[in-house]
């Protein structure tokens, strides 16, 4: 047995990943959508929505309705520190523990009134979610709408489970895309907005451009040392989730390509110079009240290269198809997401980028108030152990309520984890 005792040790308490140079212009673009969603909420022949993710927000786009995105704001209240305030002020007035603490942060936002710098959104038009991804997106936003008295939409998706044959497949993508004429009627009856297929064609193209940089990135971070860390891409992730099918988030990503070039040309990586040591996959929703945690592991020489939880946010979307075509392929993406695997499924994926991306362990964040991140994480760690001879560490803890962080416990179990992925470097 080989004498690890020192693995531990951080490598140096002031390894710092190093962000892209262009990663500073987020909070320019970041404010001005602030500053946009303030004044469509002002302007009284102007329309906002509240929607979630796993929504086609291109369609917002199309029809000239400004998207808000609740738990894109909870994120900043996490970032800012101020959810567990707003958390506890939702669990007073009856909100359980249990319960989505995007939610309860969002409740409680909307309660204090607090500004949109720490996580505020105002009262939109309309609101309109689905169920895709989880449930909560249609309680919270039944919720949400019943207090504030306006009208709300739900995509009713139906669940993808292994074994469902093509026939029954094509049922349901028959199923939600008929919802999208029934969301364009329902829109148009609110706003008197319109839908225009021109628009919603050059709105789709734009999207699939800026999924198709968001996936260039990613490829780029398959290489050693890679020039991407998760410090960048929590970040970036935000023009694919609420600007799809703007030219905004396209500038932004080519100029995070054009920097990730000049790093891969001059072989540097994200970490400093000879400091990466091992390549982490992370999955889940970060802990955004705790966003150091990840530049503790850098300490250690662990840098996250991948999550499979900020990919999934760009999928590609098919060009040149008939309005109809167009509405099923958007529809079959919804029910397809990578939330609805099947554990064989998922399993076969993370093996499968743990290969891609050259991983040396994983970091499964089982997140106590949010269940579609912590349903089978168990069954895919013992999986990953077996099949990959890698370690999983699993996370018990919460993307914004930090009671759920207990820092000595964090810290023993990283130095733990830190161990056993040196152990296995030496074998
Ligand atoms: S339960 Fe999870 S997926 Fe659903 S709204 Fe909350 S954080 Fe998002």
């Amino acid at each position: 047995m080989k004498d690890t005792t020192n693995a531990q040790k951080p490598v140096s308490s002031r390894i710092r990943v190093e962000n892209l140079k262009s990663s500073v212009q987020l909070k320019g673009i970041m404010t001005k959508y602030m500053l946009k969603a303030k004044l469509n909420h002002i302007l009284p022949w102007k329309s906002t929505a509240w929607v979630a993710a796993g929504f086609p927000v291109e369609l917002c786009y199309s029809m000239g309705i400004y998207p808000l995105h609740p738990e894109n704001a909870a994120c900043v209240s996490g970032a800012r520190k101020v959810s567990l305030e707003l958390i506890e002020k939702a669990e007073s007035e009856g909100f359980s523990r249990d319960l989505c603490s995007y939610f309860k942060t969002n409740i409680g936002a909307t309660a204090r009134k607090i500004s949109a710098n720490l996580g505020g959104i105002d009262k939109p038009t309309f609101m309109a979610s689905t169920n895709t991804i989880c449930d909560t997106h249609v309680k919270w936003f039944q919720i949400q709408a019943r207090k504030m008295k306006v009208p709300y939409f739900a995509f009713d998706v139906p669940s993808c489970v292994d074994g469902i044959g093509d026939e029954r497949m094509e049922e349901y993508i028959d199923y939600v895309a008929e919802q999208f004429y029934d969301f364009i009627g329902f829109v148009e009856k609110i706003t008197g907005n319109t839908f225009s297929e021109k628009k919603y064609f050059e709105i789709l193209k734009k999207s699939d451009r800026l999924a198709e940089l968001w996936h260039e990135i990613y490829e780029y971070r398959k290489i050693m040392p890679t020039p991407v860390a998760f410090q960048d891409t929590l970040a970036a992730i935000f023009p694919m989730v609420i600007l799809p099918g703007l030219d905004v988030g396209i500038k932004y990503y080519e100029n995070l390509l054009v920097d990730i070039k000049e790093k891969v040309v001059k072989q540097e990586g994200a970490m400093p110079k000879g400091t990466e040591k091992y390549r982490i996959l992370f999955e889940g929703i970060p802990m955004w009240y705790r966003i150091k945690y990840f530049h503790q592991l850098a300490n250690y020489g662990a840098v996250v290269t991948y999550e499979p939880y900020t990919f999934s946010f760009g999928p590609r979307k098919k060009l040149g198809l008939s309005l109809k075509e167009s509405i099923r392929d958007v529809a079959q993406t919804m029910i397809k997401l990578p939330y609805n695997y099947s554990l064989e499924r998922r399993i076969k994926y993370f093996e499968k980028t743990i290969d891609d991306y050259k991983l040396d362990g994983v970091i499964l964040h089982s997140n106590m108030s949010c269940r579609p991140s912590c349903v089978g994480m168990i069954d895919l760690k013992n999986a990953i152990q077996e099949d990959k001879g890698i370690p999983v560490l699993l996370l018990d803890c919460d993307m914004n309520d930090p009671r759920a962080f207990s820092e000595a416990p964090m810290q023993t179990r990283l130095e733990g984890f830190i161990e056993l992925l040196e152990a296995n470097k030496l074998n």
